[in-house]
């Protein structure tokens, strides 16, 4: 009978099939650290990228400052183009609204959901500028006096010498930190603008330092890998200072744990694979060396094998007057009767024992390291096991001729054990004869 994949399943080992997935978890996991370590430093890259557009852009806004009119404005809170626009004495203002909306919409190209406060303080600190005016901005901003806020910022973040850096680092992005007001951690871009040496202008950026872990998930979305913001636990991990930053490095890694998870669905993918395909490679070899019906060795398969070994324990043993069987039950019967016999002399024999089908209810049985007593034995054995038994519901005997023999070839040991076989069925049949 064929055997079909899932029954041949049943007797794969389960050891050999968590070895597979095992191997395959450790290999494939490995791959994906690997390949996950290739794109941290890609990573890195692309964010020290994205801060420098920041920067680049943020620089444009000294051209549109500079060329901007003044008109005056009373004291008092004023919202020009959604950018409020806070007036401490009445004075001649730079009305910079549609620049910050400009340069807003620049921003937002870059960093989609993270742009938090876009701020521009003057100096002397007569008004300054807010998109959007968190609430307490204006009580912060009055409670300054003229130069407070620049002085402090400037000097704070090493800003008064800045227009010597012909474009390099003339701005300035600090460590991440809390605001006060919304709890919201950020990172802000201080941009001084000066002419003539004196400061005129402050441009500060909040960007909310969710941002980086953004970039991440959008990287790890676009190229399949599983990075982190620097967790405690991770296997790798790289540092990289953003440019125009003293100190705060940015920390970005993979933990094996993430590793293994990802590469769990992939390895068990994989073991499956090995496994249907390692279960149809042993099918075909088993129908190749074995035959179907007794799966007892073919003939074609063992005899070569058998032409070059020089000792024999062996037996041939032939079914009695089977033809009647066939005449008698019709040949689905016979060849149930086959089935059965050949199931029953397995159960006698040994692993290493050789059984072939070779011929129609002729099996040859070669035994290894068995004395010639040892082989009566087992061939009378043999013989009883099928004689006081009902094979397919019938009475059926076999007939048994052996030999045990050293230094002779198998076409010589085949001739003698062929004739104790005769032998025996000439006997009455239903006997062992060991040559
Ligand atoms: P003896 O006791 O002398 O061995 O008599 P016998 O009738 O068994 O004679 P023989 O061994 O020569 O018979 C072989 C018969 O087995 C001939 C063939 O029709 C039948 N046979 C061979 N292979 C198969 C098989 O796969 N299935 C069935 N049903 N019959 C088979
Ligand atoms: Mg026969
Ligand atoms: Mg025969």
């Amino acid at each position: 009978m064929k055997k079909t994949i899932s029954q041949c399943f049943e007797r794969w080992e389960l050891f050999s099939f968590f070895k597979v997935s095992l191997f395959s978890l450790l290999t494939i996991s490995m791959f994906y650290q690997g390949f996950n370590i290739y794109h941290i430093e890609r990573l890195h890259n692309e964010i020290i990228s994205n801060y420098s557009q920041l920067y680049s852009i943020s620089r444009r806004f000294s051209t549109y400052y500079n060329n901007t009119d003044t008109i005056p404005l009373t004291k008092g809170l004023h919202k020009r183009n959604n950018v409020s626009i806070i007036v401490s004495k009445d004075t001649n203002v730079k009305v910079l609204s549609t620049g910050i909306n400009k340069l807003k919409s620049e921003l937002k190209n870059i960093i989609p959901n993270s742009l938090w406060t876009i701020a521009v303080f003057e100096n002397p600190a007569y008004y300054s500028h807010y998109d959007p005016l968190r609430p307490s901005y204006q009580s912060f901003f009055d409670s300054y006096d003229l130069n407070s806020v620049m002085t402090r910022i400037v000097k704070k973040e090493k800003l008064s010498k800045s227009y010597q850096n012909f474009y390099g680092c003339n701005l300035k992005i600090t460590d991440s930190y809390t605001e006060q007001e919304t709890g919201e951690r950020i990172r802000t871009i201080y941009y001084p603008v000066f002419n003539n040496k004196k400061l005129n202008s402050l441009l500060a950026i909040d960007i909310k330092e969710e941002h980086i872990k953004n970039m991440i998930n959008r990287y790890n979305l676009k190229h399949h890998t599983t990075i982190n913001n620097g967790q405690s636990n991770n296997v790798y991990h790289s540092t990289s200072l953003l440019p125009c930053s003293d100190s705060s490095p940015i920390t970005i890694g993979i933990s094996y744990i993430d590793v293994l998870e990802k590469s769990f669905i992939p390895s068990v993918f994989v073991s499956v694979l090995i496994t249907i395909m390692s279960l149809i490679a042993k099918q075909r070899d088993q129908s190749f060396k074995r035959d179907r019906m007794t799966n007892f060795y073919r003939r074609d398969y063992y005899e070569s094998r058998l032409k070059k070994m020089r000792s024999f324990s062996m037996l041939i043993i032939d079914i009695d007057h089977f033809k009647t069987v066939n005449d008698t039950y019709g040949h689905k019967k016979g060849d149930e009767v086959i089935t059965q016999i050949t199931r029953i002399i397995n159960q006698q024999i040994r692993n290493d024992d050789i059984a072939i089908r070779w011929g129609g209810e002729e099996f040859i049985i070669i035994f290894q390291n068995m004395t010639p007593t040892v082989l009566q034995e087992k061939a009378e054995c043999i013989r009883e096991s099928i004689a006081k038994n009902k094979i397919a519901g019938l009475s059926v005997t076999i007939s048994i001729g052996g030999i045990h023999s050293t230094n002779t070839t198998f076409s010589n040991a085949y001739k003698h054990a062929d004739s104790a076989l005769y032998e025996s069925k000439h006997r009455g049949r239903d006997k062992v004869t060991i040559a």
